[in-house]
């Protein structure tokens, strides 16, 4: 079927393809010769990406549907049935199976057409991240290399971080028990993960508790260890492709959707989280959203259940304080210093977000630029802009003369090597009498319990006394393992963290519901001139104009996208695959953007019954969609404003727009600024754009923003957390990354997922320095 999508061209087409290439290197026209001849059967790295993809990545329904899809089409009955002809699709010409597949996007059977869109997106993307010949025909320079100074610094912090892990190793001590052997250790405070919620929350909580350690009294050195399932990697060890990139850094190894196929999910999974991976945008949280905060988390002051549960009046009025109050701007112009946040000047931005800009600009719209957690000058960034996504090349110290390289500040780099500056002299692991420690390959399973001592008015039931899980040795051999804590801190994401409470056992019904995603759709636009969409920071504009549609606060923005080439071309719109394959060769002259709803209407994270493993429940609703369309259109206005070439969706079957040159609207379209309103082609193409809509059959949406699925609030009647971060119902237990939003940021959310780890870890340092006597911070306000 994949070949049906990317067919071997004949000599004569892949010629004539080649010709209109222009100037172009020898090497480059060979790479495109075998590209167009070639089919994706052939290629041995798609065969094993998607061979991984079927066998470990997607769950058993995802799995279990595409298998189904394909083989419906090999069986001739439902074959005639669907195409007419009787011969099973395995068996048809190249030629037959290409125009199969354009009567399968147009069936009349909804099933058939959303089959088609999810396992050709499937293939598209896998075949195109996984072929190195891609790259090299698009004319992708590659990921940038790391200099060679870097690589040879003797005190790298990844050195460092693996005498660490080592020694870390070494001090687990064996116990039998009945399921036998299982490897122990001890610490005061463990943290499962290590994204933007854990990191922020370790570099306050060790801050903090600095010199708690009374040198002739019974207080102890604290410990902290955090917990990773992913791999660590230094900026000279990271992957070299994106499909490598892909497979080690991401959640599902990248190809991760919902079990109703509606979206594709993207979620770091490495030490660092999604700030390792992610696109660098730091936005403040919204003042209306955090308005709408207060709300959400305090129930009504007569809620009898709540009352019953020890509820008050002053909790509501704690939110009003948290949400709205100094402290919290505190939480966040704080993580802003340590993560050398700074905006661009214009001169700084890209090709793509100097679109928005002065495409807005040119319209009207309410746009801004995005500030940026990077050290170094924006310059520095210019060759590695889109390998963000494959995780930062750069040093990440500001005056890194050596190399002239900068880096984005991701949550490892900036709260524990920056801020805490770990002792080099203990390893780096402590800090002032503090030792931090990070083990990575280390999954947690659950949470272990006892019974525990009622500590709140609330009624706690369970005291948290550590983790239990699965950890590689540097042998690669996995041992069990169980890490005795005083204290636990779930950061292990919005999809994971409700997933390890629930196979620890806890009920409470909101675990794992009010999953926000912000579903995001993607606009393409090629331009005459090479845009060279590699370059650059990434999201360095937004335009805000649409983000209140309905008056509640829901609607979208428009920004900048990652433009690495497989995953950004998968999204080039498919008719045929000759149209397609020579469509991905312009990948050079090609800017994305992307349209990013805040959403009404949440979905459900659930762990499978038989294996503990997590399953998303998402279908971006009617009105969330039709925020999305309004969005695309706006965007294709900017498009055009700016002089867009062609203007393509990924929604299949949806017109593209293209420019045409011909004398006959030459003179309105060469001056697109005179007004998209005044170009009755144009006008068309919106009209039809917007009668296609975005049915969940044909059209594509993504999520890299995951939020909610441990909800903050006043009550375990709507809540998994209280404002502390505390889990309701037990002792001990805490939850702080951005699975405890209220609702959706509608920016995105790094920045305000390092504020709640910020303000949770404060009251943490509060709760273990009260335990040992030790003096508390006079500015935190709310009850213990
Ligand atoms: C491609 C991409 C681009 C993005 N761009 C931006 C951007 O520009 N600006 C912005 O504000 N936001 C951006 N985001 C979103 C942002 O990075 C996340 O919202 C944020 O990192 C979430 O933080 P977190 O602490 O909730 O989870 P994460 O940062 O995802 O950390 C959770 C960690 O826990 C680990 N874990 C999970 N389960 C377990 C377990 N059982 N045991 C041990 N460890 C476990 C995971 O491997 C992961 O490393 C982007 C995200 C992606 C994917």
């Amino acid at each position: 079927m994949v070949d049906a999508f990317l067919p071997a061209l004949s000599a004569e087409q892949a010629q004539e393809i080649i010709q209109q290439q222009g100037d172009i290197t020898d090497q480059r026209r060979e790479a495109i010769r075998r590209f167009l001849m070639e089919t994706p059967s052939q290629s041995q790295a798609f065969r094993e990406t998607l061979d991984d993809a079927l066998k470990n990545r997607l769950t058993e329904k995802g799995c279990g549907d595409v298998k189904q899809f394909v083989d419906i089409l090999n069986y001739s009955i439902p074959a005639f049935l669907l195409t007419g002809s009787t011969t099973p699709f395995a068996s048809l010409s190249p030629e037959q199976a290409e125009t199969t597949i354009q009567q399968l996007y147009n069936s009349r059977i909804p099933t058939i057409r959303f089959g088609i869109k999810t396992v050709g997106g499937i293939l598209r993307a896998l075949y195109l991240r996984s072929e190195p010949l891609v790259s090299q025909a698009v004319g992708f320079p590659g990921l940038p290399a790391v200099p060679e100074e870097q690589q040879k610094r003797a005190d790298s912090p990844a050195d460092r971080f693996k005498a660490r892990r080592e020694a870390f190793f070494a001090r687990g001590k064996t116990e039998r028990r009945a399921e036998g052997d299982v490897l122990v250790w001890e610490t005061n405070v463990l943290v499962i993960g290590t994204g933007s919620g854990a990191t922020s929350l370790v570099g306050s909580l060790a801050k903090e508790l600095e010199g708690s350690h009374q040198p002739g009294t019974n207080t102890q050195h604290p410990s902290i260890i955090m917990l990773e399932k992913g791999d660590y990697f230094a900026p000279h060890e990271l992957e070299k492709t994106e499909n490598d990139s892909f497979k080690r850094m991401y959640e599902g190894a990248g190809v991760l959707g919902s079990e109703e196929g509606a979206i594709s999910i993207f979620a770091g999974a490495t030490v660092g989280g999604g700030s390792k991976i992610n696109w660098s945008a730091t936005l403040q949280t919204d003042r209306k959203v955090r308005a709408e905060w207060t709300k959400l988390t305090a129930v009504g002051g007569k809620d009898a259940k709540r009352l019953s549960q020890g509820g008050s009046g002053e909790e509501e009025e704690a939110f009003r304080t948290m949400f709205l109050g100094k402290e919290w701007q505190d939480c966040m112009d704080e993580v802003c210093k340590i993560l050398h946040v700074k905006t661009p000047e214009e001169q700084d931005h890209n090709v793509g977000n100097l679109t928005l800009l002065e495409g807005a600009r040119r319209l009207g719209y309410v746009c801004k630029p995005v500030p940026q957690n990077i050290t170094g000058t924006f310059a520095a960034h210019k060759e590695c802009g889109a390998s963000c996504t494959a995780g930062c090349r750069g040093s990440g110290e500001a005056d890194d003369k050596k190399t002239g390289r900068s880096g984005k500040m991701s949550g490892e780099r900036a709260f524990l090597d920056e801020y805490l500056q770990l002792d080099p002299e203990s390893g780096g692991a402590t800090r002032g009498g503090v030792t931090v420690e990070i083990m990575d390959k280390f999954e947690v399973d659950r949470v272990v319990f006892e019974q525990g001592s009622s500590a709140r008015a609330s009624g706690a039931v369970k005291k948290a006394v550590g983790v239990v899980g699965t950890v590689k040795g540097s042998d690669g051999v996995s041992y069990k393992a169980f890490i005795k804590a005083n204290r636990v801190v779930v950061a292990a994401g919005t999809l994971n963290s409700p997933c390890v409470l629930l196979r620890s056992g806890l009920k409470n019904p909101t675990i794992g519901k009010n999953l926000y995603l912000h579903p995001t759709c993607i606009v393409l636009s090629e331009w005459d001139t090479e845009v060279r969409p590699w370059e650059g920071n990434i999201l360095t504009t937004v335009i805000n104009e649409f983000s209140d549609l309905d008056g509640q606060g829901h609607g979208v923005k428009l920004e900048g996208m990652d433009m690495l080439p497989g995953i950004s071309m998968s999204f080039a719109p498919w008719n045929s695959g000759a149209e397609y394959k020579s469509r991905l060769l312009r990948y050079p002259h090609t800017q994305g953007h992307i349209v990013l709803c805040r959403e009404k209407n949440p979905g459900r994270v659930r762990v499978d019954a038989k294996t503990g493993k997590l399953l998303i429940d998402y279908t971006p609703s009617v009105l969330d969609r039709k925020h999305l369309l309004e969005g695309i259109l706006e965007m294709c206005k900017v498009l055009y404003t700016m002089g867009a070439k062609e203007i393509s969706t990924a929604t299949a079957g949806a017109p593209t727009w293209r420019r045409d040159d011909t004398a006959a609207s030459a003179n309105q379209q060469k001056r697109p600024a005179d007004g998209w309103a005044a170009d009755p082609r144009f006008l068309e193409f919106l009209a039809a754009l917007n009668a296609r809509g975005l049915p969940l059959d044909l059209a594509t949406f993504g999520s890299a923003h995951q939020m909610g699925t441990c909800r903050m609030g006043s009550s375990p009647s709507h809540s998994v957390v209280d404002q502390r971060g505390r889990v309701w119902g037990c002792e001990g237990l805490y939850v702080a990354d951005a699975s405890v939003f209220p609702s959706a940021s509608g920016v995105n959310p790094m920045l305000t997922t390092m504020a709640f780890g910020r303000w949770i870890g404060r009251r943490l340092a509060e709760e273990v320095k009260l335990e040992s006597g030790l003096s508390i911070r006079k500015d935190v306000n709310s009850k213990l």
